[in-house]
């Protein structure tokens, strides 16, 4: 064991690092917001959902039984124009608000199979909770933290603050300042109270296509109710883990802390853990900026923003390589760095994986060795810090290549050392990060590098002397070995097909 033998998690509700100890000993229950599926999901929200599988994983690892859930939302999601997403796809495309929802279901979850994360136990959808939300609205009005307007119905901020204290609490606003911030719901703003109420359930105009009734109104529900009515059905009034990329702490996660509290009379969660945000080109990711590259243009280098195609386990391992709470820039040249250290890695699990050894009890740097793997746990165990576990595991390949050159003597390690580093390099690469060794295999080796320069280049000559016979050659006969040529300003790239 190392120097931290237990997991410590940083909890954005109190700003601080806490010792992590689940509520029923030995298992875990995780809620993480999910994407609102009305479009393709870009390359942040990959980031997002990566971080908590890896969260995930790891806390298999270590031995707890995990109930994880994450919601689709389907409906309740407006738009500045106070358009539902969903409804307004929908008729965009001419189709079903539920085809909507099911397309952009499976291509969420094709993307999310190209990283190779895994999936959740629970999978909710806020359509398939319409009773339990109108349930929880039933008893937060109960609880006189909600009233009635022109069959709306509100969450009252200025009670449910005066009564508890913490409205802004884990978003770290004040209420006064709410006031003029809260612009969510334009349209019925003079119905609310205060401007930092917000609509738990909204009586929906004639036009409006995904309604239900309810003892206010035909209508539907506020988008923050879903996530907790469905975490409270399936992992309980108070859980442990909630998880989602820190632009939701406002509004969508205060206002879930105080629709529990107001239902329930209890905080939800233990452990409030944030993702921060991926950058492109020092800019937030999003969609509503036109800032976002997708998976798939990543994936083929059908981009500006990159000069050649990335393998989806390079992107994994580019993400893996910044801690979840610090933003991260992507950049060309970023995942270029990438692509060869995950090569390096993947070569040196290789490489450890026809290790022998000759010694059979210690061997002289068995010790360093077991430390350095140590390490690895201690580096999760302090708040999933995967960027200094890769550096290990980095750390740890330097000594497979000196064993594997020759350079450091067979028996330098015995055998258990030898047995402990190929079970923890593989359970660390393979299982926790969810990396595979098959992918990416080519790119970053130098000498691969060096015959596809010598290829491009023989090609480049042939297209100046118009040779086009020799450079159709060149190009089809790579394409048949699944390697894709890009021609850019900057010259040819290649990358492999996926
Ligand atoms: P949405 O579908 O917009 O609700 O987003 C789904 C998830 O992706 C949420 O947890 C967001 O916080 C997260 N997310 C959105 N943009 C980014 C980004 N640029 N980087 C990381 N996570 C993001
Ligand atoms: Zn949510």
């Amino acid at each position: 064991m190392g120097l931290i033998d237990q997991l410590v998690v940083f909890n954005s509700l109190s700003r601080k690092k806490e010792v992590f100890e689940p509520q029923i000993p030995g298992q875990v229950g995780m809620y993480v917001c999910g994407p609102t599926v009305y479009s393709d999901v870009h390359l942040g929200n990959v980031r997002t959902f990566i971080s908590f599988d890896i969260i995930y994983r790891y806390l298999q690892h270590l031995g707890y039984k995990v109930r994880y859930v994450r919601n689709l939302t389907d409906v309740g999601h407006l738009l500045d124009d106070g358009q539902d997403r969903v409804s307004k796809r929908a008729r965009l495309e001419q189709i079903e608000p539920m085809e909507i929802v099911q397309k952009y279901t499976n291509s969420f979850h094709d993307t999310l199979r190209l990283f190779n994360t895994l999936s959740p136990n629970i999978e909710p959808r806020a359509t398939g909770h319409l009773i339990e939300q109108i349930e929880m609205v039933q008893e937060i009005l109960a609880n006189g933290f909600a009233y009635e307007r022109n069959g709306s119905v509100y969450f009252d901020t200025v009670k449910f603050h005066e009564t508890f204290k913490n409205y802004g609490e884990l978003s770290g606003r004040k209420i006064e300042e709410l006031f003029a911030e809260t612009r969510e719901d334009l349209k019925n703003q003079d119905e609310k109270n205060h401007p930092s109420d917000f609509a738990i359930w909204m009586k929906a105009a004639d036009e409006h296509i995904m309604k239900w009734n309810s003892p206010w109104s035909v209508g539907f529900p506020g988008w923050h109710l879903e996530c907790s009515v469905m975490s409270t059905k399936y992992l309980g009034e108070t859980f442990d883990i909630h998880g989602g990329g820190n632009d939701l702490k406002f509004p969508h996660h205060e206002n879930e802390i105080a629709q529990n509290i107001g239902a329930k009379g209890k905080a939800p969660v233990k452990y409030w853990l944030h993702t921060n945000m991926l950058l492109m080109n020092g800019k937030k990711m999003s969609k509503s900026d036109g800032n976002t590259i997708s998976p798939e243009e990543l994936i083929s280098g059908n981009s500006p923003h990159v000069t050649k195609g990335y393998d989806p386990m390079v992107v994994k391992f580019f993400m893996l390589q910044s801690h979840y709470r610090s933003t991260l820039d992507l950049t060309d040249e970023a995942l270029q760095a990438a692509e060869k250290g995950y090569y390096k890695l993947t070569e040196g699990l290789k490489a450890l994986e026809k290790l022998t050894t000759d010694q059979a009890g210690e061997g002289q740097l068995d010790q360093e060795i077991n430390g350095l793997l140590d390490l690895i746990t201690d580096d999760m165990n302090d708040d999933f810090n995967t960027p200094k576990a890769i550096s290990r595991l980095f750390d740890l390949t330097n000594y497979i290549n000196k064993l594997k050159d020759g350079h450091l003597a067979a028996n330098a390690v015995g055998t258990e050392c030898l047995e402990h580093m190929k079970r923890a390099f593989k359970a660390f690469f393979l299982d926790v990060f969810g990396l595979s060794l098959d992918s990416g295999a080519g790119q970053g080796d130098d000498i691969v590098e060096g015959l596809m320069g010598l290829v491009i280049a023989i090609r480049q000559k042939a297209r100046e002397n118009k040779n086009w016979e020799t450079s159709d050659q060149i190009r089809d006969g790579l394409d048949n070995i699944g390697i894709q040529l890009k021609d850019g300003k900057e010259g040819t790239v290649w990358s492999k097909k996926s």
